[in-house]
């Protein structure tokens, strides 16, 4: 197996491991808040790590500044911005935003 292809594998299985992370992340939501704050952090590190970028779906599910799970009308809020045009995602916790 050549370096591209052992690379590849790599990232493929961490793409797997953090799509995982995510589901694990949102199912507990409710029952143990604590384990998804987990989660996320777990999800983060692999991220930085292996330098694996996020699909847009993905991104939208937590927040980059606190690592805490967005739910809207929970503890994010979309906020409509007339004059840009567009949707943002207010973190409940932190304060950060983020265009959707
Ligand atoms: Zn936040």
């Amino acid at each position: 197996m050549n370096i591209q292809a052992k690379k590849r594998l790599i990232k493929n299985t961490t793409k797997d491991a953090i799509a995982i992370l995510l589901a694990q992340a949102e199912e507990n939501t409710a029952s143990h808040p604590d384990r998804t704050k987990r989660y996320i952090e777990m999800l983060w590190a692999l991220v930085k790590k292996y330098k694996i970028r996020l699909t847009k779906d993905q991104k939208k599910k937590f927040c980059r500044k606190c690592l805490s799970f967005l739910i809207v009308n929970g503890n994010a809020k979309a906020i409509f911005d007339a004059k840009h045009n567009s949707f943002y995602l207010k973190c409940g916790k932190c304060g950060n935003k983020r265009r959707i």
